[in-house]
């Protein structure tokens, strides 16, 4: 007997169908004598519809009511979801955010959670009853309503697991696990085991959108074990731990990627100590998020920098640099879009030193030209042309041999 927080995703509660398949995989997990706090997603695309409902509206909604339109979304699953497990007769209570005490910082649209106030959850489960809470949503300074970001309702599971100490953390999606690469992209793709916190976050960062990567980071610094598993399937999915014992000697365990990528580049910009810093500052004041860095000295007296940027902040970006165009001292800027962000992930690579030029001699082999590159211990990323994600993602993935399984670790 212990305490379990199970996440359902929007396909896991699509249709009242869906809804009552995860009100039975609450049941089974009741059953065995678990104390369950569930977390749900908005059904389905209902997300996505209010957006689009808003933009139909005003082309610039406050964030404020975005966030009291988008949280209408996870309340409607908490009350149709706990209805379905009452008629079967279990006790259940659904929560908002705001109710199930999940604090956050004062930021409409992307909030962090602050804290946990987990008494009334923990008064209910004493009670034997099952506690179903809104995923995405929080509240600040007492009574405004905020989001967690989109995907955030993983995040709402792991911190409430962590918050009440769970003994693990079920996330109920779509797909069988995390596999070595999007299955709806590379149908060789394989599903893991296992995989560690570190590739789990760096995969979700770089745009594996299986798990939001703010969940990761809670269930590493509370040690949750999670695992990302089916809603409609009954095999076990992949545990994502402090160690992976299974499969430990792979160099490459996973390739993420991203779309809407562009890289701005500032040319003719004074070589001297300060204007890097002040480039970034200006565009940190004004929210403005750059990716990958790259620097380089035209001759001693001036310099050129390329940085990437999600393309939906590269009309803001050219603007805000341009309005402190005499203070920065710049000559022009020019920008491109249409490019994607193409990444290896693996702890294996630390001890590696080949696997950038091996990631690299793919790509040429293919007729890709790389435009960027970042790397760290545990990833390589490229910023390729839009047109040759897929091509690059599927060549990878059978260079490192992503579809076969390994020999397991002795
Ligand atoms: P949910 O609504 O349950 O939160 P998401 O759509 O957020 O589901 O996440 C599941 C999706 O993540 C899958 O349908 C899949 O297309 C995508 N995905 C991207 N990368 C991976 C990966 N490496 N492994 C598994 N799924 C992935
Ligand atoms: N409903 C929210 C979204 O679609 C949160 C989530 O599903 O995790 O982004
Ligand atoms: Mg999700």
């Amino acid at each position: 007997m212990g305490l379990i927080v199970q996440k359902f995703g929007g396909t896991s509660v699509g249709s009242p169908e869906r809804i009552m398949n995860a009100a039975q995989r609450v049941i089974e997990e009741k059953e065995r004598g678990n104390d369950i706090v569930v977390v749900v997603s908005a059904m389905g695309k209902t997300t996505d519809h209010l957006v689009s409902l808003a933009g139909e509206i005003s082309s610039k909604p406050s964030k404020r009511e975005m966030d009291m339109l988008l949280t209408t979304g996870e309340q409607v699953t908490i009350s149709l979801l706990t209805m379905a497990l009452q008629a079967q007769g279990f006790d259940a209570i659904s929560y908002t955010g705001w109710q199930a005490g999940i604090q956050t910082e004062h930021i409409h649209g992307n909030a962090r959670i602050t804290g946990i106030d987990s008494e009334k959850i923990k008064n209910q489960l004493q009670k034997g009853k099952i506690a179903v809470v809104a995923g995405f949503q929080g509240f600040a300074d007492g009574s405004e309503i905020t989001t967690l970001g989109r995907g955030g309702s993983d995040t709402t599971a792991v911190a409430l697991a962590a918050a009440l100490q769970a003994d693990k953390c079920d996330i109920y999606t779509d797909v069988t696990g995390v596999f070595t690469t999007d299955p709806r992209l590379v149908k060789t793709a394989r599903k893991l085991d296992g995989i560690s916190y570190d590739e789990m976050l760096e995969l979700a960062n770089l745009g594996a959108g299986v798990l939001h990567p703010r969940a990761v980071e809670f269930a590493k610094n509370y040690g949750v074990p999670l695992e990302v598993r089916s809603s409609l399937e009954s095999e076990s999915g992949t545990l994502i731990e402090e160690e992976t014992m299974m499969e430990q000697n792979l160099v490459v365990r996973g390739i993420a990627f991203e779309d809407q990528v562009s890289r701005v580049t500032v040319c003719g910009l004074p070589n001297n100590l300060l204007s890097l810093s002040t480039i970034f500052k200006t565009l940190a004041s004004h929210g403005l998020n750059v990716d990958i860095i790259i620097q380089s000295s035209t001759d001693s007296n001036t310099a050129s920098l390329s940085f990437s940027v999600k393309t939906g902040d590269v009309a803001e970006t050219v603007d805000v640099l341009e309005m402190h165009q005499s203070e920065l001292g710049f000559e022009k800027i020019e920008s491109e879009n249409g490019l994607s962000k193409v990444s290896i992930v693996g702890s294996g690579m630390v001890s590696n030193p080949g696997v950038a030029a091996e990631m690299f001699h793919v790509l040429a082999q293919e007729g890709i030209e790389v435009k960027m590159v970042s790397t760290s211990e545990i990833k390589v990323s490229t910023v390729i042309g839009h047109d040759d994600m897929v091509k690059a993602v599927e060549a990878l993935h059978d260079a490192f041999e992503l579809s076969k399984q390994p020999a397991p670790a002795v």
